[in-house]
């Protein structure tokens, strides 16, 4: 019998009546004779709501208490999505991360899996019965909480799905499948049968949340064909998976932005060999993820030098540059929360020159300023004004003919 990983986002069970509506979709799944995992959200906003709470207490919880607390939102819903299934005439039963084997790494909020013992998840699946597992959470070597960072239960499906072999992994989510933009921003974003992998890892790291990044990034490593679609129809979705040779012929098969992340300028570095690797060695040092970066040109010894950081590790980031002054001169550290990325990504850039010419102008034509500006093989990306980025999503969507 064929297995099949379902993920349920938060939306899916955001009620007591759409967690029941959710328990029917599934008994359906195993009515046709799969063997079903099924990996599920806290309910709605609980998440927020739980970040919240600890923000009320401090503004520096400690990574492991915070693990403790958001962890919990998954664990509500497992429970009581397993419970409306029982109820309904069908075994389930509920597994932590865990409880299901999801070993992790230690660094808490954005912590990596490293291995799977889903032996527990096999037995039950063994005795026919649906296992529901808490998305977004695993354990550490050390016995501890972890969670995987936010829309991180796509990447428990995916990991589940690797382990145990399952046919395919489906994501159920409030829209339709992946989109040429956010369908949020851009109305008439047009929805995509297929993405490549490596098109779907640039989109999801450049902001577009119906993916976790981790998550495309595991698919593609283990070769888990991944099956985007809507939680309140049966439309066909988006399928990602490897590339193929047609997928080349588009130039730019969509468009992302991302509002999370915050920009940083030290100022009047000495401009001499080390200096770079001193920065960014002390903020891999505190797990900071560091995205873009640019220096400068040297003005009299010194140069200034800026990139850009979750807005989420703002204050950590400059905490640890402050720490550097004691062996490094600068003249101080300015910080930006006022910015956005806006990427645009496709397979055919890898062949064709100018997309970043068409970029560019479809921006200057909108009067939006490009502050910084990066590239990969199948990706450009702009740094502007976060008051800007809607525009410009919308603008880019449009020049390059997406709608
Ligand atoms: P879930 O709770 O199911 O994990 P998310 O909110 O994490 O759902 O992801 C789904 C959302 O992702 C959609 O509601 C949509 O607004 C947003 N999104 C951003 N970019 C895209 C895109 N290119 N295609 C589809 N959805 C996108
Ligand atoms: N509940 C978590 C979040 O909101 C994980 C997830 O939904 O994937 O980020
Ligand atoms: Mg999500």
């Amino acid at each position: 019998m064929s297995l099949i990983v379902q993920k349920y986002g938060g939306t899916s069970v955001a009620t007591p009546e759409l967690i029941k509506r959710t328990a029917l979709r599934i008994i359906s799944m195993k009515k046709k004779g799969h063997d079903v995992v099924v990996v599920v959200s806290a309910m709605g906003d609980t998440t927020d709501q739980l970040f919240n709470l600890a923000t009320k207490i401090t503004d520096r919880p400690s990574g492991r208490e915070l693990d403790m607390l958001v962890s919990s939102g998954e664990r509500i819903a497992m429970a009581l999505l397993s419970m409306a299934i029982n109820s309904m005439g069908f075994a389930a039963i509920s597994f932590t991360g865990s409880q299901s084997g999801i070993v992790t790494d230690t660094v808490h909020t954005k912590a990596r899996i490293k291995d799977i013992r889903s032996h527990r998840v096999q037995e039950e699946l063994n005795k026919g019965k649906i296992v529901v597992i808490a998305g977004f959470q695993g354990v550490s070597p050390e016995h501890e909480v972890t969670t995987l960072g936010r829309g991180g239960s796509d990447t428990t499906a995916v990991a589940l799905a690797y382990a145990l072999g399952a046919e395919r992994c489906e994501i159920l989510t409030d829209v339709d499948g992946i989109y040429t933009a956010d369908p949020r921003i851009v109305p008439r974003a047009r929805k995509l049968d297929v993405i490549s992998y490596d098109e779907m890892l640039e989109l999801a790291s450049s902001g577009a949340r119906v993916l976790h990044t981790r998550s495309v990034e595991m698919a593609k490593q283990c070769k888990v064909l991944l099956h985007v679609r809507s939680s309140f129809n049966q439309n066909p979705g988006t399928i990602v998976k490897e590339e193929e040779k047609q997928m080349e012929e588009l130039l730019v098969r969509g468009i992302a932005y991302d509002d999370s992340e915050a920009k940083v300028t030290i100022r009047e570095v000495p401009d001499r060999p080390g200096v770079a690797a001193k920065i960014f060695g002390a903020l891999a040092q505190a797990n900071i993820n560091v995205d873009m970066i640019i220096q400068n040109v040297s003005d009299s010894g010194t140069t200034d030098m800026s990139f850009t950081v979750p807005e989420s590790e703002l204050l950590q980031a400059l905490g640890s540059i402050e720490k550097l002054k004691n062996e490094m001169e600068f003249k101080d550290v300015v910080a930006d929360n006022d910015i956005a990325k806006v990427s645009v990504v496709g397979l055919g850039m890898r062949s064709h020159s100018g997309v970043a010419a068409q970029m560019f102008q479809a921006l200057a034509e909108k009067g939006i300023n490009i502050e910084m500006i990066s590239t990969s093989e199948i990706k450009i990306s702009c740094v502007v004004r976060k008051s800007e980025v809607e525009d410009a999503v919308k603008a880019l969507h449009k020049t390059f003919e997406l709608e």
